[in-house]
């Protein structure tokens, strides 16, 4: 019997409101079973408890685990897609690595909520039947895991959490949402073009993130790097630069073979190598760093825990991060 299953991991949708505020409830997953308007799907749908903790709580070992279990799951052939509800917090972070390296391409969609159990205009049932309803859609298997949530279908790539509280949270800044739920009709309005499948058998889950500041004299990064960290995602300004002192601890570290991956604290458009003044992205790239022309950072540190499941070497890295950079421009010759 075809059938939908959905993987729970916790989050607000499965938390309700104690005396000393809102806290995960045991029982908070399996009422997900039971929201009465999955009823009116007409599909079997199957749950799973994978855990019940607060997204900040997820570790990169969760995310890979999930991962191994879809794949798992998507195998029966009866099996059309899976569901995942999750905290809000760090959806961003394990949609994407799940659309890097899931093997299967059957319809994986994330969702959450905003406002937990039992607070009145709670988001949870609307957003997980949005997310049935997306499984179900025939186009939903080209686009990539995606983030469904008020109504609206992102890429996993491309979204990000941009409000600390309203519903209307996740957006793709630049992008735009892959396209909506209204009232049962899923409409899609574009497929993400920059999606990349990156399938290891292992991730590098010693991968920090750090954001540098006016005034860094980079001994955080310096101790990001003595404490054992492998790889290392630094979010810079602007198009990926820094403070000079910072320029030279990169270097350093690149030099011992760790990569550092330049995102930006922008978070629309593409980092690129403009500025060659001390610790400008040009300089930067010169003195071994790696571009991501994605400028999220939590989007490049799962990147670069995944790649580094597959190569250490710099320059393979590189080519992952860099797909355009080193490319020649094209030149109209017509
Ligand atoms: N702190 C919660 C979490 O991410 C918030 C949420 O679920 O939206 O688990």
């Amino acid at each position: 019997m075809k059938r939908i299953v959905i993987i729970t991991t916790g989050g607000t949708i499965a938390m309700v409101k104690g005396d000393q505020g809102v806290i995960p409830y045991e029982k908070g997953n399996l009422l997900i079973s039971e929201i009465p308007l999955l009823k009116k799907v007409g599909i079997k749908i199957d749950l799973i408890e994978f855990s019940n903790i607060p997204s900040p709580h997820m570790k990169p070992s969760d995310m890979w685990s999930l991962s191994q279990k879809i794949d798992e799951i998507l195998k029966d052939d009866n099996v059309i897609g899976v569901v995942v509800t999750h905290g809000t917090d760090t959806l961003e972070e394990t949609s994407y690595l799940l659309d890097l390296t899931l093997k299967s391409e059957k319809p994986v969609v994330c969702t959450a909520a905003m406002r937990n159990i039992g607070e009145l205009g709670t988001d949870g049932p609307r957003n997980v039947y949005s997310s049935v309803l997306t499984v179900l859609s025939p186009q939903a298997s080209e686009m990539g895991v995606m983030v469904c949530l008020n109504d609206e279908i992102h890429a996993a790539r491309e979204v990000t959490k941009t409000y600390t509280s309203n519903v209307a949270t996740f957006d793709s800044p630049g992008y735009g949402p892959l396209g909506i739920v209204d009232e049962d009709n899923v409409i899609f309005f574009r497929k993400s073009l920059t999606r990349e499948k990156i399938l290891v058998d292992k991730i590098e889950e010693r991968v920090a993130l750090i954001k540098t500041f006016t005034g860094d004299d980079g001994k955080l990064l310096k101790y990001a790097k003595e404490i054992g960290y492998k790889g290392i995602v630094l979010e810079g300004f602007g198009r990926g630069n820094v403070p000079p002192s910072v320029a030279n601890v990169v270097e350093d570290i690149v030099e011992e073979g760790i990569p550092v991956v330049i995102t930006s604290r922008c978070f629309k458009g593409r980092i690129y190598p403009v500025y060659a003044y001390h610790g400008g992205g040009a300089d930067l790239r010169k003195k071994g760093a790696i571009m991501s022309e994605h400028p999220i950072g939590q989007k490049a540190k799962i990147k670069l825990m995944v790649v580094m499941g597959k190569t250490r070497k710099l320059d393979e890295i590189r080519r992952y991060f860099e797909p355009n950079i080193s490319r020649r421009p094209i030149l109209y010759e017509g």
